[in-house]
């Protein structure tokens, strides 16, 4: 079967050529196995602390093949999970992060502006609502988290303002936080490969890393070629829970979206024209945002779950989960029933127990280091990952390689058959339990107990 590439991605690819694949054998001072947000910002960070450094990249596709070009395009901080990295990494140190990755949406946009890429970067907030009555004020430990520390990130709106803004009634409630931006996700991670390319970063697309050592060096092996790195760095997203060290780090799931076709006036007649972004308050969240020609790309993440590294075609695209997509998308803007979609695409997530990424030392080894673990929200969080592994990468002591987030304790997940197994019964409770309170019925107490066994989601609710 062809594969489906993202609506993102059919407007962005066809404009750019494609590196060469590594044939033979070649040398590197840092080898890096993947072409994403993660492995991009982190090759662009080294050449910015040592310009002399000679960085490869390899990936197995294009960059940007990966969730970098099929996502959301929400822009987000770790504002969300700050209860959770209070609790995790004490007051001070979560807030240091958090504030980073709230720089890290402006330096996103300033990167944008610099190098004159054209990635639809709008900074409108994120509306983060409740669409049934379980839901409401969800946002509460969060919000008031922010406020005892006398900061102004969420703007408490009024519920028809919600309403309004968002262009559905369906919102009955929500809060605004400001910093969020969007972006067309392919127009950042290639413009972000294009600036590489500029800064002397070598790119080897189409080439899949089949093996490489643990040893020092490094000896990375693809199917037509061999590099050898003095240090590596494995941005590989959902594709590293095929690494023994990782493999029970994550847990891999869908996130399937739809795209309408260009309605712009629609917009403007539902009152949905202010740009922001807007999820509800679903563990299986739903999250939609509107385009720069009109369209809205409405994504829900959860339904499909992977086994093990299994990560097939499965998770390029499906149909039935898309129309499930719709579904919830009819539901939650019923003035738009006939707007046709016209697309429709899924990518992997990279899952962590509690939500917040993983950076370290490969297996404790100095010269191999990891970021993986998005779950999820790894636009804006790239770039504070870019900047933790290319310190660790390049063995310097600083702010970002020893912060709280490198090498930290984890909870992992069950080896499979059991992860999967008990994977599809925990999603099943969560979807009969969030079907009955998205009508306001009150769930299966059997649904309850066992939705409580599933990771931590995007955001700490209360
Ligand atoms: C549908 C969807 C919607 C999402 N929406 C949002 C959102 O709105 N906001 C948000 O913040 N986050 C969102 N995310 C998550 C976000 O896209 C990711 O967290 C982010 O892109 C992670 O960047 P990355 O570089 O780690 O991953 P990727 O972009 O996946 O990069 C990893 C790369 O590694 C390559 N690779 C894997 N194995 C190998 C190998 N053996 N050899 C060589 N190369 C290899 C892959 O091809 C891939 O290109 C979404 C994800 C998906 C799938």
């Amino acid at each position: 079967m062809p594969l489906h590439r993202s609506l993102w991605l059919q407007e962005t690819l066809p404009d750019q050529p494609v590196c060469d694949p590594l044939v033979g054998d070649a040398r590197a001072d840092i080898a890096i196995i993947g072409g994403g947000y993660v492995g991009l910002w982190t090759a662009l960070r080294i050449k910015e602390l040592e310009p002399s450094c000679d960085v490869a990249i390899l990936e197995r596709d294009v960059c940007g093949g990966g969730a970098s070009g099929r996502n959301g395009g929400f822009v987000l901080t770790w504002w969300p999970k700050f209860p959770s990295m209070v609790k995790a990494f004490g007051r001070d140190e979560a807030l240091r992060l958090t504030k980073a990755s709230e720089s890290a949406i402006d330096e996103i946009g300033a990167f944008c502006d610099a190098n004159s890429i054209d990635a639809e970067f709008v900074q409108h907030g994120w509306l983060w609502t409740a669409t049934s009555r379980v839901q409401m004020a969800s946002w509460e430990a969060v919000v008031r988290a922010s406020e005892q520390l006398g900061l102004d990130t969420f703007a408490r709106l009024q519920p028809a303002e919600v309403a309004r803004r968002s262009g559905s009634p369906m919102h009955r409630a929500g809060v605004l936080e400001r910093k969020a931006a969007t972006v067309h996700p392919a127009a950042l991670v290639r413009g972000m490969r294009e600036v590489a390319l500029q800064r002397g970063v070598r790119i080897y697309e189409n080439t899949h890393v089949d093996t490489f050592s643990r040893e020092h060096p490094v000896v990375v092996k693809t199917a037509r070629g061999k590099l050898v790195a003095d240090r590596a760095v494995v941005a590989m997203n959902a594709w590293s829970v095929g690494l023994p060290e990782l493999s029970r780090s994550i847990a891999v799931i869908s996130s399937d979206i739809v795209a309408t076709a260009p309605i712009p006036e629609r917009l403007a007649a539902i009152g949905w024209t202010g740009g922001e972004c807007i999820t509800d308050s679903q563990m299986m969240v739903c999250y939609y945002r509107t385009t720069r020609s009109g369209r809205i790309a409405f994504g829900k993440g959860g339904w499909g779950i992977a086994y093990g590294d299994r990560i097939g075609p499965n998770i390029d695209r499906n149909q039935r989960r898309a129309r499930l997509v719709e579904a919830d998308f009819r539901r939650y803007y019923p003035l738009l029933s006939d707007v046709p979609i016209a697309d429709d695409w899924c990518g992997p997530i990279d899952r962590t127990m509690d939500g917040l990424p993983l950076l370290g030392r490969l297996g404790g080894r100095n010269h191999i280091v990891y970021g993986i673990g998005w779950s999820g929200n790894g636009v804006g969080p790239s770039f504070v990952g870019g900047r933790i592994l290319g310190s660790l990468a390049l063995g310097r002591k600083d702010e970002w390689s020893e912060c709280a987030l490198v090498d930290r304790r984890q909870r992992y997940f069950p080896p499979e058959p059991i992860r999967f197994v008990g994977g599809q019964l925990v999603r099943s409770a969560v979807i009969t339990k969030e079907r009955a309170e998205s009508a306001d019925r009150r769930p299966p107490w059997l649904a309850v107990q066992l939705a409580k066994l599933a990771p931590s989601g995007l955001e700490d609710k209360e």
